[in-house]
């Protein structure tokens, strides 16, 4: 089995309902966060899963609503007694800032910190992120305004699989990542360099073949959600949803 629950869905400015996009995938006993976002530590107490189970984070791009999180999340956890090591994957220029970041807060001075280890992930289609055997995630670039993967998750004892585009505007390379999948988390930042409308979002669910298109990553101000699910369907005829914070998605036979 397989679950994603929903821990942000906003795009760069978040509200009391909304925080910045980010998941928790939960998967072949690997707790893994996809992004981090404001302080994953009360999200994740929402939802009732000990910080102490995150056993990895996948960094997509480094935007501040999308890693600024890591350090209280590091620091939460190590003041709340971990001691497991934990691996944090994304690009390598992504995990450079990442790790300069941190030693911006000292943190090789904090006494009895647990092991933190870096992977970094080739900036090529279908880069392999992590695989055991319930569970593959791959990477590919798609494009932002900086170096962005989305993401390709495969359960393969189930024969499910989904796909994130991450911030993007549209591009073939996210077409190809979710080739046949059942759920496509597609960003709909709106029509802007870097990002997709959710009509655009609804013509890449179509190309791709995706049984389900999940809008995300959405503008909650100034704007009428309402549209968005009827502007996505004008171009794909599958299901479409708005995604919320703290909805669930179990993947199962
Ligand atoms: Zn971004």
């Amino acid at each position: 089995m397989g679950k994603i629950t929903v821990l942000g869905s906003a795009s760069a400015v978040p509200d009391e309902q909304h925080e910045n996009t980010h998941f928790l995938l939960q998967a072949d006993e690997r707790n893994i966060l996809i992004d981090c976002a404001g302080n994953p530590i009360q999200r994740l107490s929402r939802v009732g899963v000990d910080p102490d189970s995150i056993t990895d984070i996948i960094l997509t791009h480094f935007h501040p609503d999308h890693v600024s999180g890591v350090p209280m999340l590091l620091m939460g956890m190590w003041l709340l007694g971990r001691q497991a090591a934990i691996h944090i994957y994304g690009l390598d220029e992504t995990v450079e800032r990442m790790e300069a970041m941190m030693d911006l807060y000292y943190w090789k001075n904090w006494p009895d910190f647990y092991p933190v280890h870096f992977h970094g992930v080739a900036e090529e289609e279908n880069s392999v992120v992590l695989v055991t055997d319930g569970l593959r995630i791959f990477a590919s670039p798609v494009r932002h305004l900086i170096p962005t993967i989305g993401l390709r998750i495969e359960f393969p004892k189930i024969g499910k699989r989904m796909a994130y585009s991450c911030d993007t505007q549209p591009c073939p390379s996210v077409v190809r990542l979710a080739e046949g999948v059942d759920v496509l988390f597609h960003e709909a930042g709106g029509p802007f360099v870097g990002h997709t409308s959710p009509l655009q979002a609804g013509e890449i669910a179509r190309q791709a073949g995706a049984k389900s298109l999940y809008l995300i990553h959405y503008p909650i101000r100034g704007e009428e959600t309402g549209n968005f699910v009827a502007d996505a369907k004008k171009l794909f005829d599958g299901p479409v949803y708005l995604a919320e914070d703290l909805m669930t998605l179990e993947f199962t036979e």
